[in-house]
């Protein structure tokens, strides 16, 4: 027997581990710090982040997934929250700062129940019951809406915009939300495909000069000078092939011997261009939307059909097109004909800033629409951008599920009064879980009114006080700082906002919290590189 032990590596050098309560220190403090990060841009008089990128491009945003998406986040745990904001865009549009802000605190009173040794397997248990609760409550206190519900859909455009770069024009961007999605919505199913909503944006005029547009617009002129500006009555061919002589794959040469080969060569091109255009003239189109090149001669024969075109046009803007229109993709020109060409009431090209796009507008039924944003400058635009995808992805997802909620902090306020009732049917350590998951749900309405420069102790007294008397849409008045009716005051969420972001921010926490072993490999790099700089944080 020798006292002589060699120590045993079972992972590579540079490797970064931490264990036990550190591990779960760290990514509690990391996931604190995302959240407490936009946690100032909540609400109506959450402030602004301005934020720069290595290049000096600058974002200025109070949206919460586009600053974390800015913030090129590194730590292990911290991305995992900013997953949570990616997802809530994803499947709500908006709420992402919520979700976020959630997650952080359910965090940071789990962290104190760890302080007091209960095992994080139970607070982990606790909170999975506490928001399986919580998403029954929602689904039992939110109120029906439809489609004709044109005052409450126009409320929850209006909640989505309020405190954002969009606030001065918010009424009538509002507007342009609802009316935007009322167009597009499926006559028969009653879906709405935010894909169907086409936003375009120019800066150099006023937010107030936004427009919706009864079709598309084409960032795209006219190719040829000698086409109309304007085409009225417009039958459009939208064709996704080229209109030009397709090179060959293969390197072909051709031998001429004798000129006037040569210009029975160029004859037979000319001849097939030509074809083209006479096979789009004769199916009555007066408007060629082409997805890819279009020949200069084919350019000019049309310039003298009185034929408007556009070419290289994306393919989704083709779809779109086709659905504004009610045309159809053709690829094979013999296929042709009236039929399936799309109707617009006008076709025009027009300066927006100082630029020529081409507006296809006025369509009949149009099942795809276009927003045209405008604002004095590039960043101005992006933001309201931000705020009216907001407005629609709340809209969308309200019409989708059929429900609303209150906001202003009502109903989290509502939701934590439940939970309260259920954990005293529980026992122990999970109640005190349930306590704390009530508790971090009031975090929304707390920094509602921190972000208003209220005092957030007096008005969650107020707040609670009501919700016991059975107003179940109480909520703060960030103006006054005193309790409304949200739901009378006209502050309207979908519910998905609400539910998704508490199973996603209850489902993050439980799974950092089971974490106790922190393993980092000592580079990024897939092969060697060990101990490289680069690799994975230190924390
Ligand atoms: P998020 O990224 O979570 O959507 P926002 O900055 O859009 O963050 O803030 C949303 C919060 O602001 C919600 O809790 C919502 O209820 C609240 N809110 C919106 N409009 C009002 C209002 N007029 N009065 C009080 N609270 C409001
Ligand atoms: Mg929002």
């Amino acid at each position: 027997m020798t006292n002589n032990v060699q120590p045993i590596f079972i992972l590579p050098e540079g490797t970064q581990r931490t264990l036990g309560r550190d591990a779960q220190r760290n990514n509690i403090m990391a996931a604190k710090a995302v959240a407490e990060t936009v946690r100032t841009t909540l609400g109506p008089k959450g402030m602004d982040k301005m934020l720069v990128s290595g290049l000096g491009d600058i974002v200025v945003t109070n949206d919460g997934v586009t600053i974390l998406k800015e913030m090129d986040i590194e730590h292990p745990a911290a991305k995992m929250i900013v997953e949570i904001a990616k997802t809530q865009e994803n499947e709500v549009g908006d709420g992402t700062t919520t979700a976020v802000v959630l997650a952080g605190e359910l965090l940071k009173n789990a962290e104190k129940l760890l302080d007091s040794d209960i095992h994080p397997t139970v607070i982990s248990h606790g909170y999975r019951l506490a928001s399986d609760r919580a998403i029954e409550v929602l689904n039992k206190i939110a109120e029906p809406i439809t489609a004709k519900d044109f005052k409450l859909l126009k409320e929850i455009s209006t909640t989505a915009m309020t405190g954002k770069g969009s606030e001065s024009a918010k009424d009538n961007l509002a507007d342009l939300c609802v009316q935007a999605v009322s167009l597009v919505q499926d006559d028969a199913t009653g879906k709405v495909s935010l894909d169907n909503i086409k936003i375009e944006k120019r800066a150099g005029a006023s937010m107030q000069d936004s427009e919706l547009i009864r079709g598309i617009v084409l960032d795209k002129e006219r190719i040829h000078e000698g086409m109309p500006k304007t085409v009225k009555g417009a039958k459009i061919a939208l064709i996704d092939r080229e209109l030009e002589i397709k090179k060959t794959e293969i390197d072909a040469k051709i031998e001429i011997t004798d000129p006037s080969q040569l210009q029975a060569f160029m004859d037979q091109e000319e001849k097939m261009l030509r074809d083209m255009v006479e096979k789009i003239a004769k199916s009555g189109a007066n408007v060629v939307i082409c997805q890819k090149g279009v020949d200069d001669l084919v350019q000019h024969f049309l310039a003298k059909k009185g034929i408007y075109a556009v070419r290289r046009v994306s393919s989704d803007d083709m779809k779109k097109i086709a659905k504004a229109t009610g045309g159809k993709i053709v690829s094979n020109l013999d296929d042709l004909n009236l039929t399936d060409l799309g109707q617009a009431g006008i076709v025009e090209e027009k300066k927006v800033g100082d630029d020529s796009f081409t507006f296809i507008q006025e369509c009949k039924n149009p099942k795809a629409v276009t927003i045209l944003v405008r604002g004095g400058t590039e960043h101005v635009v992006d933001e309201i951008e931000r705020a009216v995808k907001d407005a629609l992805g709340d809209l969308a997802s309200a019409l989708k599920d059929g429900k609303v909620v209150a906001g202003a902090g009502s109903t989290e306020i509502e939701l934590a009064r439940h939970l309260r009732k259920f954990a005293e049917s529980l026992s122990g350590r999970e109640q005190l879980a349930v306590l704390a998951f009530a508790e971090s749900l009031e975090i929304i309405p707390r920094t509602l009114a921190e972000n208003a420069g209220l005092d957030p102790i007096d008005v969650l007294t107020e707040l609670k006080a009501a919700h016991e008397k059975g107003q179940k849409w109480a909520g703060i008045n960030v103006f006054t700082g005193k309790v409304m009716d949200a739901w009378a005051a006209g502050v309207i969420e979908p519910l998905k906002i609400k539910t998704q972001a508490v199973s996603s921010a209850s489902e993050v926490s439980q799974l950092i919290l089971r974490i106790d072993d922190v393993i980092a490999s000592g580079s990024k790099a897939p092969s060697g590189g060990r101990g490289m700089p680069g690799g994975m944080p230190e924390y």
